[in-house]
């Protein structure tokens, strides 16, 4: 996973162009991608698919040609979406231009202009204190044009056509946490789903217009959603955060919740609210889906946020593997929990005679097998899921749902 982040974090990625392409590419190698690109005017619910930018080069250069501000060396050094420019200018031209943190004065910061034509560079506050007099030759060799919005999908099929969705954005150019720690951690969950209950699609699109996007092109067929989760800031050494959806108690929330609560793992879970990521898209209420945002330290939270101090240095393979870990638990848990009624519901049925008894024999967790058959034979009323039984028994959901297996197989409990 960091291997990949590594790899992805040169790529000048934005909401549109070819470093979204570039991006897809790579992720392509693992995965069979459906690429899709969305023309360039076209209405996507209340928004519009804007113009597709592309960028070469930028520079702003002193009279000898020295490069004192070098798009080559960091990408985050040009304003997203600029106009191209070139010119020659003063200083106090200039700098109406220029975007540092006087707070963080070694960081460049991240600065887009996506939807009103401007063009502008980000630099430390170090080095605009030390930029030499002008004037200055500045030069933005980059390209707004009718073409397309890129974004993809991964589906792996399931044994049923209701579907999970697993989103994260892939507009940012060199920025590591905010973007590429989960599209590798979502790569990777991908890799290891092998037949699962739900479909599992996996969407790689830009942040708000990609995800209006994904919605308008598949509003009629929104209902299969059944769950999903938005995946970002997935690599940083802070502790789990789950947003919970717009429902606050949905499926994935409640499953979320007890993955989280269950493990040990550190861990905040806080209500959703109409800030972060695109589950402000999901969660909008004509959709009111259920899906929630699991990051590690959340949108705005760490003072690396929208620096270029997010670079790979600041995710570790670690704290990837940790999102990877909880994401596969839950995953765990979502593809198996069912609601059973209970076929015999008169008295406990007699398990020794359909040799629920004895098929357990001998194993070390034969009497919690046992307790759990019981669970789930009592709470199978149609009201209770696999989840709640596990939550009101404290019993491992993974031995609850062995137990609704081997019931359902003996035909004690029906779907
Ligand atoms: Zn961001």
């Amino acid at each position: 996973m960091h291997d990949l982040v590594e790899r992805l974090y040169p790529l000048c990625r934005s909401i549109t162009g070819d470093g979204v392409r570039q991006t897809l590419a790579v992720v392509g190698e693992s995965l069979d991608l459906d690429v899709h690109e969305v023309p360039t005017g076209t209405q996507v619910l209340d928004w519009t698919v804007p113009q597709e930018w592309n960028i070469r080069d930028a520079y702003v250069a002193d009279a000898a040609g020295n490069r004192l501000i070098d798009f080559r060396k960091l990408n985050l050094h040009v304003v997203g979406y600029s106009v191209p420019v070139h010119e020659w200018m003063s200083f106090d031209d200039l700098r109406p231009h220029l975007h540092t943190i006087p707070e963080q004065p070694s960081l460049v910061p991240y600065r887009t202009s996506y939807y009103s034509p401007a063009w502008g560079f980000c630099l430390s506050e170090n080095d605009l204190l030390a930029l030499p007099s002008g004037p200055y030759e500045v030069m933005i060799d980059s390209t707004l044009a009718d073409g397309h919005l890129t974004y993809a999908e991964h589906v792996v099929p399931g044994q049923v056509s209701d579907e999970v969705i697993i989103t994260c954005h892939t507009c940012h150019p060199s920025l590591a946490n905010d973007n590429l720690a989960g599209i590798a951690v979502a790569v990777e969950l991908a890799q290891r789903l092998k037949n699962p209950w739900y479909t599992y699609r996996f969407v790689f699109a830009p942040g708000t217009i990609g995800a209006i996007t994904w919605l308008a092109r598949n509003f009629d067929t929104i209902e299969r959603v059944k769950h999903g989760v938005v995946l970002a800031c997935a690599g940083d050494e802070g502790a789990l955060t789950y947003k919970k959806s717009r429902r606050g108690d949905a499926e994935i929330d409640r499953v979320v919740r007890y993955v989280l609560e269950t493990s040990g793992r550190d861990h905040t879970i806080v209500d959703f609210s109409p800030y972060g990521y695109d589950e402000r898209q999901y969660c909008s209420p004509g959709f009111n889906l259920g899906v929630g945002s699991l990051t590690r330290t959340p949108y705005a939270g760490y003072p690396e946020y929208h620096t270029s101090g997010d670079n790979p240095d600041f995710v570790s393979p670690g704290a990837m593997t940790d999102t990877l870990e909880t994401l596969w638990e839950v995953v765990g848990v979502l593809d198996r929990n069912r609601t059973y009624v209970n076929q015999s519901p008169y008295g406990e049925p007699q398990l020794g005679r359909r040799g629920l008894y004895d098929s357990l024999g001998g194993r070390s967790d034969t009497k919690q097998a046992q307790l759990a058959m019981l669970w789930v034979l009592n709470l199978s009323d149609g009201e209770h899921s696999l989840l709640d039984i596990a939550g009101k028994s404290g019993l491992p959901f993974s031995a609850v749902a062995d137990a609704a297996r081997a019931l359902h197989d003996a035909g004690l409990v029906k779907e």
